[in-house]
Formats: structure tokens, C-alpha cells, sequence
């Protein structure tokens, strides 16, 4: 985190905590529910508590709340464990998980049925909800509300034991039914669930509510500044009223900051868990999904996710951020640092007819234009070459100022090498262009032309001495419309049919065959690129593959009255 920014509001409430002493060390955690893959809205949560901890001397820790056994799994937790490592962050001991909390928790509701502030309800799910009034009208006690603690202890323990079917009973706090806020009125504390755990397997038949759950694990883990997303605000007086009416070991206090919704793509789990069941992408991992999965084989850094996090206000409003904001950041950490490398496309043959048969001359690329500390390397150059179909034109009336590439009868310089002049072309069968004959300019390579030869531009090239072949996918946005969430349309209705385009049979300099996954290449006059880390059979095996990391500059319609936050060549 930047010590020269201003400070948020939570880094004032924490400074003051310290100055006055009522925290001697701060402790944040990272919450989240084994139910799905983390996506960049979680990265905002999770550069926040890391970041304050590390910020402040203290520790941050990262526990599984993983209270709803049919929706979480162990590959979520696998998943959300690495997810968080990749970004950079280390927990302090041991993961934590809620499961390891049951027993303390149910001594907890037994406490609280032993003070007469819980009791066993049986309304239905539809009486409980006509029970509970509206926002306007207080509601109604439940007629199980005066049950005795004996009772309600006898009850607790047959839900436990798995007498009670799903649904017949609950365990509720005993609080106030006219309370103006709805979370105070006698929430849910445990639930039946005859379900087994993917931790503690079969041992539980309840299991306890978010609410119950969350404060609790924070008291018993230390946590001082448990911090979470603006829908938890409604929930604090319980979150308070809980941890007032149990013996916990320590008294955290909760803070709600603005989620992060992004342009352009959906941060709701239940959404991208419907984008993966109905095929609409490649799994949690493809490389358009905002999952912090996909962004890492997509070839965005966490360098550049932890810096658009730091950039983002954290604040007590939720608001949304444009996708060119994310996109400035993942540029410009990859202009800095990612290695330059040749790749055609759209491969058009060119052939040197003056260039000496047999001949291969070696040379020397700078890795980066401006790092000279990242290296150069080496590149043959013969007499057979490939460059891009978009490169080359016949027409001699384009002007210099609008085709600054190869036309037919004219000049271009070719990256890191030579000057070459088109002379002539070669059709196939069907009128198809096939090939350009050309000539080398001789003594070009590193120095200016004769007088007279006025190459229009400097274009990409690969020798087809060393070039492999490998195919290309261009990723786009996933989504078409600015905000896919808004409004009660149907979200998918946004989705961009175009997000994907596999391009086949390009051409890349040689040394690009020895990539590794997940380095990122800035490919030349094309954008950034970043070899497929999945070898399986969704591309024919090891085929080599790059996926587009992004485009060289944005090119998407700006929305009126802002501006690009900066832009890079
Ligand atoms: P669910 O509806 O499944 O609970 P969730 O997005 O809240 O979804 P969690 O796993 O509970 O997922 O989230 C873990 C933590 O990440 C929580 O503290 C939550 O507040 C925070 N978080 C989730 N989404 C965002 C977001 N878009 N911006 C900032 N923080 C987020
Ligand atoms: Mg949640």
C-alpha cells in the first residue's frame, strides 16, 4: 500500500485504535465461502485486509467460511488457496475454516438457550416469513418463543442428532420481533441440513447461519477489524447484539466498505457459475472470466491486480469502475516488463530474390526497448520471411500517412532488420494472393536507406528459418453491454458472441516454442500474449497456443465525458 496516498476511512478508524490503545495489534481476515472461484471483486477485499495488516505490523487471516455444505467443495477451497497465494499474500499460521469452529459454536447456542435468548422454532419457511413483518410493520412473536430451555436444549439436541427433517425446525435468537431493523427480528442462529461436509463429513445435522457464524469466528481468531461489503450493514447490530450475549474471548468490531462492481462482466458468483454450467465459457479458469483464475491465464500479473486495487477508492458507497481502468493497469505493468517478441498473424510468404541463396544471417533483438538489462536475442534472417496479411498492400494510391506498411512497389523497414521494397506478387489459382517477391535493400540492417528510398513504416517479421507454427486466441471483453447486471433483463443477453477468435497457422520466432505459461510477451505491433497454461485436449494437446492478454492501445467506444486514465506504446 502507498504511504503517500491519503488515508481511507478504515486506515483513520485503525490509526485511531492504535494511537488510543484499545488495539494492540491489528488483525483482519479474508472470509471467503468455498462456493465458487475468487474474482477481481474479492482481489479489493483481499489487497484491503492483507494490506492494512501488513500496512499496520499486524496479520491477516484467511478463513474458509464454509457453513453450507451443498454449495461448497474442497476444489473451491483448493482453488481460492492458490488464488490467493498468486496474488501474493501470505496468511498468518495455518488456513482457517468455520468447520473447525462447530463445537464451540453450538456451546455458544446452548449458551444463549440457557439465558433465554434463543429458542426452537417450528414455523414453516412461509409462516416464518409472514411472521417476520415488513419494513414498515413491526412483526409477530412466534408462538414457540416462550419454549422452555429444557425444552429447547432437548430440541437443539434431536436437530443435532438428525431426528428433525430439513426444514421442520430452527434455532432462532431470542432479540426483539418489532425491531425496526429485520435482522434483529429473532434471526436464524442454525439450521438442519442432513448433509454431509466436505471437512467434517457426516458429524453435523446443523449447521449455523452467516450470522451466527461470522462474529464469532472473528472473536475467537482475535480478529480486531473485520471488515466486509455494504450488505453487512444491516447486519451489524447483530453482529454487536452476538457478541455482547456470548462469552467470546475478544470483542472485534465490523466495518463495511463499497463492493467492487467492474464494466463489462459480472462479479456475482452465482452468475460466473452460470457462465461456467452453461458453457458460455471454457470453465472458471477461461481466460475472459473476471475469476483471478482466468486473469492469470489470460497472462495478467498480480502485480498489475494489486496495483488496480490500491488505485481503487475504498469507501462507504458501492459505485461502479470502468473496465478501462482495470485495463490502464494490466498495460502498463506489462509495457514495462513484459519481453518483446516477432509473431505473424495472418502469414503472407515473402520471399528475397537478391538475398544470397543458402545465406542466414544471425541477429541481435533487444528484449525491451527501454530495459537493456532484460537482454536481446537472437533471430536468423535468410531469404524466406513471413509478415502479416494486414501488412501488405497492391495498392500504390494509398498514401504514405494512411498505410504505413508494404505496398507494392514501395519501402518498409523490417523490425530489427532490414529495408525491403515489394516487387512484384504471386496469385494462386483462384486470384489469391500467395506470396510477395521483394529485395533487400543491401546495408540497411542498423542504418538508414540511401537517399531516395523512404521506407512508409517498420512492420513485424519471422524468418521461416525458425518459425513454429501456433495458434492465437484473441480474447475480447465477455460482455458487450456496459453494466450486464443492471436493470432485470436477463444478464446473458449481454454476452459478446465475439469474445473469442482462434486464429491458426501463425507464425512465431522460435524462441517463443519454449515459453512457459503464464509470461507474458508483448507481440510486436499486436499486444500481449501469454502461452496457454492448459496442455489437456481442449486444443489438441500441446498444441502451442497464445492467449491475447490485450491490445496494444484501447480501442472500445469511450463513455461520454471521460477520459483514458493513460495509454502507452
Ligand atoms: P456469496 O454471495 O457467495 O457470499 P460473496 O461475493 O460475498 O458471495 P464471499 O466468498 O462471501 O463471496 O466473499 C468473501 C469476501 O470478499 C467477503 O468479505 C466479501 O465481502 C468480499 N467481496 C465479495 N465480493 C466483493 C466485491 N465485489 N468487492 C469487494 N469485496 C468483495
Ligand atoms: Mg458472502
Amino acid at each position: 500500500m502507498d504511504s503517500d496516498k491519503p488515508r481511507n476511512f478504515i486506515q483513520h478508524i485503525i490509526e485511531n485504535d492504535l494511537a488510543e490503545g484499545t488495539v494492540k495489534q491489528v488483525v483482519t481476515r479474508f472470509p471467503p465461502e468455498p462456493n465458487g472461484y475468487l474474482h477481481i471483486g474479492h482481489a479489493k477485499s483481499i489487497c484491503l485486509n492483507f494490506g492494512l495488516a501488513e500496512q499496520y505490523g499486524g496479520v491477516c487471516n484467511l478463513r474458509f467460511d464454509d457453513t453450507n455444505p451443498e454449495t461448497e467443495s474442497e476444489e473451491f477451497v483448493n482453488a481460492i488457496i492458490a488464488d490467493v497465494r498468486w496474488l501474493g499474500f501470505q496468511w498468518d499460521g495455518e488456513v482457517r475454516y468455520a468447520s473447525d469452529y462447530f463445537e464451540q459454536l453450538h456451546a455458544w447456542a446452548v449458551h444463549l438457550i440457557q439465558a433465554g435468548k434463543a429458542y426452537v422454532c417450528e414455523l414453516t419457511p412461509d409462516q416464518m416469513r409472514e411472521y417476520r413483518g415488513t419494513l414498515t410493520e413491526p412483526g409477530r412473536d412466534s408462538p414457540f418463543r416462550e419454549r422452555s430451555a429444557a425444552e429447547n436444549l432437548a430440541l437443539l439436541e434431536a436437530m443435532r442428532a438428525g431426528e428433525i427433517e430439513e426444514g421442520k425446525m430452527v434455532l432462532r435468537a431470542r432479540i426483539d420481533m418489532a425491531s425496526p431493523n429485520i435482522n434483529l427480528r429473532d434471526p436464524v442462529l442454525y439450521r438442519v441440513k442432513r448433509m454431509a461436509h466436505h471437512r467434517s463429513g457426516a458429524r453435523w445435522n446443523i449447521y449455523p447461519s452467516y450470522d451466527f457464524a461470522h462474529g464469532q469466528e472473528d472473536a475467537i481468531e482475535g480478529v480486531t477489524h473485520s471488515i466486509c461489503t455494504l450488505e453487512f450493514a444491516d447486519h451489524r447490530p447483530l453482529y454487536d447484539w452476538l457478541l455482547d450475549n456470548l462469552p467470546v474471548p475478544a470483542r472485534p468490531r465490523q466495518y463495511e466498505f463499497g463492493r467492487l462492481n467492474l464494466s463489462y462482466t459480472v462479479t456475482s458468483k452465482r452468475k460466473l457459475k452460470q457462465l461456467v454450467e452453461e458453457g458460455h465459457v471454457d470453465g472458471w479458469d477461461d481466460p475472459r472470466m473476471p475469476t483471478l483464475a482466468g486473469l492469470r491465464r489470460r497472462g495478467v500479473t498480480p502485480a498489475a491486480i494489486r496495483a488496480f486495487c490500491d488505485s481503487l477508492a475504498v469507501a462507504k458507497t458501492d459505485g461502479v469502475v470502468d473496465m478501462g481502468q482495470f485495463e490502464h493497469f494490466i498495460r502498463q505493468d506489462l509495457n514495462d516488463n513484459a519481453p518483446r517478441a516477432l509473431c505473424v498473424l495472418r502469414p503472407l510468404k515473402v520471399t528475397l530474390g537478391n538475398w544470397p541463396a543458402g545465406k542466414v544471417e544471425t541477429l541481435h533483438l533487444a528484449n525491451h526497448p527501454q530495459r537493456p538489462e532484460l537482454g536481446s536475442r537472437e533471430l536468423p534472417f535468410g531469404a524466406t520471411l513471413y509478415i502479416d496479411r494486414d501488412d501488405f498492400s497492391t495498392d500504390a494510391a494509398l498514401s504514405r500517412k494512411q498505410f504505413k506498411r508494404l505496398v507494392l512497389g514501395d519501402w518498409v523497414r523490417l523490425r530489427g532488420a532490414y529495408v525491403i521494397r515489394a516487387d512484384d506478387v504471386v496469385r494462386d489459382a483462384s486470384g489469391a494472393l500467395s506470396e510477395v517477391l521483394a529485395s533487400v535493400v543491401p546495408d540497411t540492417l542498423g542504418a538508414d536507406p540511401p537517399a531516395g528510398i523512404k521506407p512508409r513504416g517498420v512492420i513485424h517479421w519471422v524468418a521461416a528459418e525458425n518459425a513454429v507454427d501456433c495458434a492465437v486466441r484473441l480474447y475480447e471483453r465477455l460482455f458487450s453491454a456496459p453494466e450486464p447486471d443492471a436493470g432485470d433483463g436477463d444478464f446473458r443477453a449481454g454476452i459478446n458472441p465475439d469474445s473469442l477468435v482462434t486464429l491458426t497457422g501463425c507464425k512465431a520466432e522460435a524462441n517463443l516454442g519454449r515459453a512457459a505459461p503464464e509470461v507474458t510477451f508483448q507481440f510486436e505491433r499486436e499486444g500481449y500474449f501469454c502461452r496457454d497454461s492448459f496442455c489437456g485436449d481442449r486444443d489438441n494437446g500441446n498444441r502451442l497456443v497464445f492467449n491475447r492478454t490485450i491490445a496494444l492501445r484501447d480501442a472500445s467506444p469511450k463513455p461520454a465525458g471521460t477520459k483514458p486514465p493513460g495509454t502507452e506504446g
